[in-house]
């Protein structure tokens, strides 16, 4: 069994992060990443908004950048899925396809997936006009015509500021009644640019290089129409990628892990950063920020221990 001062688990900019800190407080830490380091950000073809890139970066870039920093510092990054793990004890266990892990502190940073809609054309044409974040992508669709797919607050918040650079919004919502709440209704049906499609669900996402229209069908009557538009964002909510470390840590109904400011979760030793955790903003800067948090928290509980010992 490989022993280490702290094990990371996910290598997006959580993760990535987390090493950095950890290695600049000569902490022995092995970051373990099931595809290759980057997370969300290498499926974002560019990226505006992290500061410090005025010109805008690709997200495979930025992601090999974060990776390469981390690991001129000597962070150990390796390629494997965590399966379980085993919180229970002073020595948290870790179990991986590859071989069991093992260490005082665990940092938690397996992110989120954004739900698909799961229809023909999105896998194909995602990245050139099916987007699954509206603050990465919303400035690429000025005065063109968009679609927005769910009902609950992050869709009808990022309709709103999707009216920002496009001519037309349409939410397509698969009910009679919206999720979101009651302020977000109101104001995104007083924008003259939103329309509300009700009772809507896309059953294919059409265009040769890029978006080019969506067809869409009414739950009620069954028909089916098409809408002509150049990007579709699909915001039907995520997934936490927490599912192997139910049991271990306190998490919400939607399995999202509880920390507190010091990205502590229920359990001593063991902190949780970026998307997996339960948070107002889920973006690649507040990942990289929970990150450098959580491994100056497991810097500073390693050093209670040896306190402790001595
Ligand atoms: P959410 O609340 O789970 O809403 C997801 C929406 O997508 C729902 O309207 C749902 O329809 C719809 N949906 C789910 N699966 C679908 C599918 N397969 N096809 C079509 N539609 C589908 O997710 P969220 O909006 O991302 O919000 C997540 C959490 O963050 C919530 O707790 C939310 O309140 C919070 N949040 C808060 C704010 C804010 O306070 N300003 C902003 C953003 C997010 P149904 O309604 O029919 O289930």
């Amino acid at each position: 069994m490989k022993k280490y001062d702290t094990i990371i688990i996910g290598g997006g900019p959580a993760g990535l992060s987390a090493g950095i800190y950890a290695m600049r407080s000569r902490l022995k830490a092995v970051l373990i990443e099931k595809f290759m380091p980057g997370g969300q950000m290498m499926v974002a073809d560019f990226i505006e908004n992290f500061p410090g890139f005025p010109a805008g970066i690709g997200g495979p870039e930025l992601s090999m950048a974060m990776a390469d920093q981390a690991q001129s510092l000597g962070l150990e990054i390796i390629a494997s899925d965590c399966i379980s793990a085993d919180f229970s004890k002073e020595q948290k266990l870790v179990h991986t396809a590859d071989g069991d892990f093992s260490a005082p502190t665990a940092i938690i940073a397996s992110g989120a997936t954004p739900r698909r809609l799961m229809v023909p054309g999105e896998d194909r044409l995602t990245g050139k006009g099916v987007s699954y974040c509206a603050t990465c992508d919303g400035a690429f669709f000025k005065d063109k015509e968009i679609a927005v797919a769910g009902g609950g607050n992050t869709a009808i918040q990022d309709a709103i500021f999707l009216t920002r650079f496009a001519k037309k919004v349409t939410i397509l919502h698969r009910r009679d009644a919206l999720r979101a709440t009651k302020i977000l209704q109101e104001r995104a049906l007083r924008n003259p640019k939103v329309e509300i499609a009700w009772n809507t669900v896309i059953t294919e996402i059409k265009g040769k290089q890029k978006v080019e229209s969506i067809t869409v069908k009414n739950v009620k009557d069954a028909s089916l129409g098409m809408l002509p538009v150049d990007g579709i964002f699909v915001l039907i909510g995520t997934d936490p990628n927490t599912e192997f470390l139910r049991g271990q840590v306190v998490m919400d109904p939607s399995g999202y892990i509880i920390t507190n400011e010091e990205m502590e979760t229920s359990m001593p030793g063991v902190y949780a950063a970026g998307d997996c955790r339960h948070k107002m903003l889920r973006q690649m800067l507040t990942a990289a920020a929970d990150g450098a948090i959580a491994a100056t928290s497991a810097e500073q509980y390693i050093e209670s221990l040896e306190d402790r010992d001595h």
